[in-house]
């Protein structure tokens, strides 16, 4: 008899999102007439801008016309738009990549899970902690486990690098030598940065011991320090160990519309492979191309008229971040991110889980966050509220919160 891939046997039972979203239903049902205000999922909430809409528009009316119908896209995406990616975000920014080293996919969350699937079996990860489950989900299915400490909630075979306050969300260097360093910058969910100089460390590193670091900048546009690099590339020494990842969903609102690309420089490459040649082999075979509607659309992104609606909308996101931020500190709370992430990391009261304030937050001031614990064993303490929600409800949802504490 067949077996099936026990790997995802080894799964937490029930995703984060889900736990909380049957929590809240059972909160709703039991009080019927609260209003309940959710800071907890990273989805947007603003409308697509109206370059976005005029774009689709007209791509829409394009495959209407046999002159002008799209069928498949080609699979690693249109040249117009690689070309476009590769002048605009890298070599406007002073990076050198090319439009021949950007893969056009669905959504970042696609790619930052399959990227896994060019690396041996017996790759060692490290991860930083807390951190996007995807990481470490898309290995314990790939199986590059080793045994689970349900005391520490660890595998034995993934590197976990504490990031908390008490080293200012920055992560280590490791012990043990990986061969995947995953990097989410800015991240989700502490909402912490890190600079150029402290990024260079990474580089270095990964260069010297042979690692490849797959760097996943899916907030960059919300990046507003100087120091704080928007592409690992902007790191001299990055083309020969790193793979970036980008997403069209929160710098433009493409959650529901998906868009992301990947860039894998030419000069990265490991015991005499090229992780460029893998990764087109593996997108190729894969994955059918993202539909020219979307990828017409993503270039509004990139023109001046896009470009001023979409700095408008990251500074609304924005400006809920700094009410959260101002807010939960004038309260009393240790808070941080918030300045080049749309995530705000708060550290719980003394005494409490991540998961006693979210029951507490949800009963007594009617708000949904998200615990820290989720996100790894060392968010436990910390709570994650989000920026996406609308400027109204993160009013009273912080003014909630507030009152609480009077
Ligand atoms: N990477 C990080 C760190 C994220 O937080 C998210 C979405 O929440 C993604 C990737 C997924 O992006 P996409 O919508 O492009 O799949």
């Amino acid at each position: 008899m067949v077996r099936l891939n026990e790997n995802y046997l080894k799964l937490p039972g029930s995703y984060l999102f889900s736990t909380i979203g049957k929590k809240v239903a059972a909160y709703s049902a039991e009080h019927p007439d609260v209003k309940v205000i959710r800071l907890g999922i990273g989805d947007v909430t603003q409308p697509l801008v109206p370059a976005i809409i005029s774009a689709l528009h007209e791509a829409v009316e394009e495959m209407g016309h046999a002159e002008t119908f799209h069928g498949y896209a080609p699979d690693l995406g249109y040249a117009f738009l690689r070309e476009t990616i590769a002048e605009k975000d890298y070599q406007a920014r002073g990076c050198e990549i090319g439009a021949d080293e950007i893969f056009v996919s669905d959504g970042a969350k696609s790619d930052c899970g399959n990227i896994q699937e060019i690396f041996p079996a017996d790759a060692r990860i490290a991860v930083c902690d807390p951190v996007y489950p995807v990481y470490v989900d898309s290995n314990v299915m790939a199986g590059r486990t080793g045994e689970y400490d349900e005391k520490t909630q660890t595998w034995s075979n993934v590197i976990y690098m504490p990031c908390t306050a008490e080293n200012g969300f920055v992560p280590q260097l490791p012990e043990e030598t990986p061969d995947l360093i995953y990097l989410c910058v800015p991240n989700n969910p502490t909402g912490t940065a890190l600079t150029r100089d402290q990024l260079a460390v990474w580089v270095n590193y990964a260069n010297s011991v042979g690692a490849v670091i797959l760097y996943d900048a899916a907030y960059e546009a919300y990046i507003a320090q100087e120091d704080v690099p928007h592409s690992i590339y902007e790191i001299p020494g990055a083309r020969t160990c790193a793979i970036e990842f980008r997403s069209f969903s929160k710098n433009a609102g493409f959650t529901g519309v998906r868009l992301g690309f990947t860039v894998v420089p030419k000069d990265l490459k490991r015991g005499g492979a090229s992780a460029h040649s893998l990764w087109a082999r593996r997108h190729g075979t894969k994955f059918n191309g993202a539909p020219y509607i979307v990828q017409k659309a993503a270039m509004a992104v990139y023109s001046e008229e896009g470009k001023a609606q979409l700095k408008d909308q990251v500074a609304y996101y924005m400006r809920n971040a700094k009410v959260i931020y101002d807010g939960l500190k004038e309260a009393g709370y240790e808070v941080y991110g918030g300045v080049n992430a749309p995530y705000i990391w708060l550290k719980v009261p003394e005494g409490m889980t991540s998961w006693d304030f979210f029951d507490y937050l949800l009963s007594e001031a009617h708000v949904v966050g998200t615990p820290g614990s989720g996100f790894g064993p060392s968010g436990e303490g910390y709570f994650r509220l989000t920026a996406f929600g609308n400027y109204e409800n993160t009013v009273e949802a912080i003014g909630r919160i507030r009152a609480l504490k009077k």
